[in-house]
């Protein structure tokens, strides 16, 4: 049985032509001359009995997803994924084919894969040191064991991805998702856990001033792990788009900062900083600023404009996947 996904498939020659060849027309990268491709391949096959295999249900677009098909991924993962993969590591399904020692799933159940390929998938029992303490996303082995290299489904050749009609995983990577849970909620499972992550690792303090910069899926994400964790600080969130506003006012923003217009004069005025105007370059902020700042975006101009806007001592969390920054300076540490 065939089944149509779009994969990706890397090799030096398409890699070089599709950076040349995006320029005179985009779609190079995604219509098979280039990496990326919509390919008939054979529906995937339980390894062992203790997997299961999934009939998506919706697969999430990520940002790596596409800064990976746009190729401007940073290379730093290729060499922890394995081709070609098909992708879609947010994702939520029907469980279609379940192992004999999988646990108590059921054909027909809906679920969520947790997006991680850590050592239990990869078959081993003792578990490295960062998965013995469930710190699973610092998994040491996630280019070894059963599986080819990959740090998630939908960037492992062995699992699929949610860009598929099927894809495979294994039964400690399962989330049941319970009826009161909308499909397109739970797709966002991934996506809230990276806010969430951070939350958790570095949560507010009450009466700081807390800034997050984007209002994308991340920002919003990061928005509403900060408010489910029961944080009652200041929260500012700069966005571009009046639906990204909108969201974030729904979400528990305290104020909402135009990402279109001069955010950095509207921040100096909210706390109280002088702005000064170097020789060349861009603006300095000087004394006020914000307690804390997430940073969403991951672009050099927003990482460089999170340090400005932070006051002395405060903390700058770069939340999701930033890849590769060339301009940021760094002296407002
Ligand atoms: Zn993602
Ligand atoms: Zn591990």
């Amino acid at each position: 049985m065939f089944m149509q996904a779009i994969q990706f498939n890397a090799s030096i020659p398409r890699y070089a032509f599709g950076l040349a060849a995006q320029k005179i027309s985009p779609s190079i990268l995604w219509n098979g001359m280039s990496c990326t491709a919509l390919r008939d391949v054979p529906e995937p096959t339980l390894p062992n009995d203790e997997w299961v295999k999934i009939k998506t249900r919706y697969g999430g677009i990520c940002g790596t997803d596409l800064g990976t098909m746009h190729l401007h991924t940073s290379p730093y993962l290729s060499p922890l994924s394995s081709f070609p993969f098909t992708f879609g590591h947010e994702n939520v399904g029907t469980l279609a084919e379940v192992g004999a020692r999988a646990g108590a799933f059921q054909v027909g159940e809906r679920v969520t894969v947790e997006a991680l390929l850590w050592c239990k998938p990869r078959g081993f029992q003792d578990l490295c040191r960062f998965c013995a303490r469930g710190e699973i996303n610092l998994c040491e082995r996630m280019n070894e064991g059963a599986l080819a290299p990959g740090v998630q489904p939908g960037f492992c050749r062995d699992t699929g991805g949610s860009w598929s009609e099927y894809y495979l995983a294994h039964a400690s990577q399962l989330a049941r998702i319970p009826d009161n849970v909308s499909d397109e909620n739970a797709l966002l499972v991934e996506p809230f856990a990276v806010g969430l992550h951070a939350a958790l690792q570095y949560p507010p303090r009450a009466n700081e001033t807390v800034l997050i910069m984007g209002a994308g899926v991340i920002g919003l994400m990061m928005l509403a792990a900060l408010r489910a964790t029961g944080s009652k600080a200041n929260i500012w969130v700069v966005a571009r788009y009046p639906f990204q506003a909108a969201a974030a006012r729904r979400l528990g923003a305290t104020e909402i900062i135009d990402g279109k217009q001069d955010y950095l004069a509207d921040i100096a005025k909210r706390t109280d900083a002088q702005i000064l105007k170097p020789i060349i370059g861009k603006r300095v902020m000087y004394g006020g600023g914000v307690d804390v700042t997430y940073e969403c975006v991951g672009s050099d101009a927003s990482i460089d404009d999170a340090l400005r806007l932070t006051r002395h001592r405060g903390r700058v969390v770069l939340v999701g996947v930033p890849g590769i920054t060339k301009q940021v300076d760094w002296t407002a540490i």
